[in-house]
């Protein structure tokens, strides 16, 4: 019996336009402040657009900051389907890493009560960005095949702790103090790019040598923690010919 519920999902799941229309996924919005001005995601443009302003400004160095989701929009959000005679099922952002989900609970509990016979399911995802996306589309396939909001939420239980994110930063902007940067590379010129690059990151002033002071202010950031880069040992080189050419050197920030 497919039972009727919706899927929600905080849009920390950074899905597409196209996701969202194709798997009718509904998104609860974060808002974000962004240098002091209040940003929407999902405000209506497209998303890419959205994320192109966020994170630009983010790389430009701007100060941002996510407030979590009220359980106040939760509930409003999912009480559309409780008017309806239909279950909800909230997809949030790892527990882990925000109050938001804390926040979904809060919401369920009280339209649980509010709804008396309906069912609101809230899936900590313990994923962000897009690992928790995919378990948003995950659900909503299993629902078009005429599964139940529970079996969904049973299936994604199996999903999430097999999701690994890994996210790419441009900068050492977000390394905390003592964190390490390690770069692994397979090609003597990719080589010399980082090795550059963690010698400027190391140096304290740029200026040209003629000037008497310092008018750059540049300061090291980090402390190159292999002078030389690791090379693999002769037994891995025989068993993994590809490891040959492979250098990793490694970055402590110091700031
Ligand atoms: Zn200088």
């Amino acid at each position: 019996m497919n039972e009727k519920f919706d899927i929600y999902a905080d849009s920390s799941a950074n899905l597409t336009e196209k996701m969202i229309a194709d798997c009718g996924i509904k998104v609860i919005s974060y808002e974000c402040t962004c240098d002091g001005k209040k940003v929407i995601c999902y405000s209506g443009r497209p998303f890419s657009d959205d994320a192109r302003d966020f994170y630009g400004a983010m790389s430009r160095g701007a100060e941002v900051s996510t407030s979590l989701i009220s359980s106040q929009r939760f509930y409003d959000a999912a009480e559309q389907s409780l008017k309806n005679g239909r279950d909800a099922l909230i997809i949030t952002i790892s527990a882990q890493v925000s109050g938001t989900h804390k926040q979904a609970c809060l919401a369920a509990e009280q339209l649980e009560k509010d709804y008396p016979g309906r069912r609101v399911y809230v899936f900590d995802s313990a994923n962000s960005g897009f690992g928790e996306g995919l378990l948003a589309v995950q659900a909503a396939r299993l629902k078009n095949m005429g599964e139940s909001a529970e079996v969904c939420f049973k299936q994604l239980e199996i999903s999430r702790f097999r999701l690994n994110s890994y996210f790419t930063v441009a900068d050492l902007k977000y390394l905390k103090k003592g964190g390490r940067i390690a770069i692994l590379t397979f090609h003597s010129l990719e080589d010399r790019i980082v090795k550059n690059a963690f010698r400027f990151l190391e140096t304290d002033c740029v200026c040209p040598k003629e000037l008497p002071v310092c008018v750059c202010g540049k300061k090291r950031e980090i402390e190159i923690i292999t002078k030389k880069p690791v090379v693999a040992g002769p037994q891995e080189r025989v068993i993994n010919s590809r490891s040959r050419s492979a250098k990793l050197r490694i970055a402590q920030k110091i700031v």
